[in-house]
């Protein structure tokens, strides 16, 4: 069709229909499903269908949609000033950052946009840290298979899945990958290059898999014999998802960076490095910088987003719903063993190894309403909303039941 004809038509179904094409064909979304707007955990089309939706566009509306607080917070912040620079102190970002460092491990914290951006900040600090205190030998990442740390150059590499490097050599970029969980090949990988080691405390994207409490405490005393930094990737499974602030707390170990993003900024683009002083330090004037990073707008939402989370009782309540969902679950794949083979997780970030192909059980919930998410290694991957109420989380269950039992 020539441009003229795309242009000149005017129904906005067709509008729709035409200018997809004027996008990178690089995202599959159903053609068939249009969402005008949320309310909590419920999303409507355009003509009025409700969906529970148990992906929160994959771990960052953390809680559901419109929620009050964030959209008064962001409101009244768009009224006000959209964008400084960072030439400039912000306020918000100051508050936000002191926040995040008396409720974690941290003393310093960088903001970024997004999950890959705060992972980019993570592997300069690393890099700028080892280089800070006299090893600019240093500079390799240790990291592991099947793991996801985002889509830019270094993000990719980090993550060392084949099929996302293709194409855009050069493939060395400086990291190292050994399979999840194996300490022995941890400790063989370790070279005098290495600078620190990168893990996701959850995998979320590879299938949804905690580190074991042994094998993180183990890279933790790997990390202090060799003089390597530890970094945790908790993009996905940080901000709450897990019951706690942060993954790495359930098991009492602390990380020397940690990259969050997702849930942190409850569906306004955020992201953020945390950084104990040692390594924070080395990040003076002209090592980083982002111009949009730290932007009032995004302070304004992630603080109230952290106002939210630090609620009493908020975490406590993400781990019960989790182990009730959970055992629920675990029921179903016992009643139904040709339909699912297990379930994992930790607190609402959930996945369930499907025996038949994850996709068709996804498209199946999606038909009956339910939007779920998929993960490597054929799971189905469950986050719904940190606030979810007990009665949709019912709702939910009383869909996959169904569903399943129709499958079966
Ligand atoms: C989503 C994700 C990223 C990348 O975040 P973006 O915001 O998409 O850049 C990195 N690491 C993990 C574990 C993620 O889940």
């Amino acid at each position: 069709m020539s441009k003229s004809a795309k242009k000149n038509i005017t129904d906005g179904q067709l509008v729709i229909e035409q200018s997809r094409d004027a996008l990178w064909p690089n995202y599959s979304p159903p053609q068939d499903l249009l969402f005008s707007h949320g309310v909590g955990s419920e999303l409507v089309t355009e003509n009025g269908e409700v969906y529970l939706d148990f992906l929160s566009g994959i771990a960052v509306t953390a809680f559901g949609h419109s929620h009050p607080h964030l959209v008064k917070a962001l409101q009244s912040q768009t009224e006000k000033l959209w964008h400084l620079s960072n030439i400039f102190r912000i306020p918000a970002s100051e508050r936000f950052a002191g926040q995040l460092v008396q409720h974690s491990f941290a003393d310093r914290v960088y903001f970024a946009n997004s999950g890959t951006e705060a992972i980019e900040a993570g592997i300069k600090a690393v890099r700028a840290y080892q280089a800070g205190i006299g090893h600019k030998e240093r500079f390799r990442l240790l990291g592991f298979t099947d793991s996801f740390h985002g889509r830019t150059i270094a993000a990719v590499a980090a993550s060392g899945n084949p099929g996302y490097m293709q194409n855009f050599a050069p493939t060395d970029h400086g990291f190292d990958q050994v399979p999840w969980g194996d300490l022995k090949a941890v400790k063989a990988a370790i070279s005098p290059q290495t600078a620190g080691i990168l893990i996701e405390t959850v995998q979320g994207e590879g299938g949804i898999r905690p580190v074991n409490r042994d094998f993180l405490a183990g890279l933790r005393a790997l990390c202090d014999s060799h003089g390597l930094l530890l970094m945790l990737d908790e993009v996905q499974c940080g901000a709450g998802r897990t019951g706690k602030l942060f993954a790495h707390e359930n098991f009492e170990i602390q990380p020397d960076v940690l990259a969050a993003a997702k849930g942190l900024g409850g569906g306004f683009p955020l992201g953020a490095c945390l950084a104990t002083e040692s390594v924070g330090k080395h990040m003076v004037v002209g090592t980083h910088g982002s111009t949009f990073g730290g932007n009032p707008l995004a302070m304004a939402v992630g603080n109230a987003v952290l106002d939210l989370l630090l609620e009493p009782g908020l975490l406590d309540e993400v781990s019960r719903k989790g182990a009730e969902l959970r055992t629920a679950l675990e029921n179903l794949v016992t009643a139904h063993p040709s339909v699912l083979e297990r379930v994992t997780g930790m607190g609402l970030m959930i996945g369930v190894k499907c025996v038949v192909p994850n996709v068709d059980l996804m498209a199946a919930l999606r038909t009956n309403r339910l939007l779920v998410g998929r993960a490597g290694d054929n799971m189905i991957r469950l986050l719904p909303p940190l606030n979810v109420s007990d009665a949709h989380l019912e709702q939910a269950l009383n869909t996959i039941t169904d569903t399943i039992e129709k499958l079966a």
